[in-house]
């Protein structure tokens, strides 16, 4: 599970999809009180940002046509972890080339 926190149009459609996806899961994670620590120390996510986060794909998947039916379960928020972005582009144009292809237009 990871946040990717790069402005969405630069995602291609299965990592918009992905990190939708993997922002339910933390939320699952949370309610379940099952520790983010190693996610944190990682920089895979940004606790405090999930919500705000979540609607912003959302829409960036409205806009794609994407359906979205489920809404994000409500879940205890805190201050927690640091995702760095400007990483996260470099790593998303190494290994997607869909990715890399939105990237080099944006
Ligand atoms: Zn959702
Ligand atoms: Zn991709």
């Amino acid at each position: 599970m990871r946040m990717w926190m790069v402005d969405p149009r630069i995602l291609c459609n299965r990592h918009l999809l992905g990190e939708h996806v993997e922002l339910h899961m933390f939320v699952g994670t949370i309610n379940h009180n099952i520790s983010l620590t190693g996610y944190g120390r990682n920089g895979l996510v940004e606790v405090h940002n999930i919500k705000s986060r979540h609607e912003e794909l959302v829409k960036e998947m409205k806009m794609r046509g994407m359906n979205h039916k489920s809404p994000l379960p409500s879940f205890r928020e805190f201050q927690f972890g640091k995702v760095n972005k400007s990483k996260n582009i470099k790593e998303l144009s190494k290994r997607c080339k869909d990715c890399k292809i939105r990237i080099k237009k944006a």
